[in-house]
């Protein structure tokens, strides 16, 4: 079964012309994916003790 792997990214299949960095399909995708891991590692908050975390009811 030769299935290729997808680019994680937008789901396209790499183009071995270019010699993308793996597993992306390019460089862009390579830098986006980058992008999101930093964008979450900012985002995640070192569990803060929050009580006002749940709205009243
Ligand atoms: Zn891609």
């Amino acid at each position: 079964m030769a299935d290729p792997h997808r680019c994680p990214i937008c789901a396209h299949l790499p183009d071995p012309a270019s010699r993308p960095p793996l597993p992306f399909c390019s460089r862009r995708c390579a830098q986006i994916d980058l992008g999101r891991w930093l964008n979450e590692e900012y985002r995640i908050p070192a569990t803060e003790d929050d009580p006002e975390d749940d709205p009243p009811a």
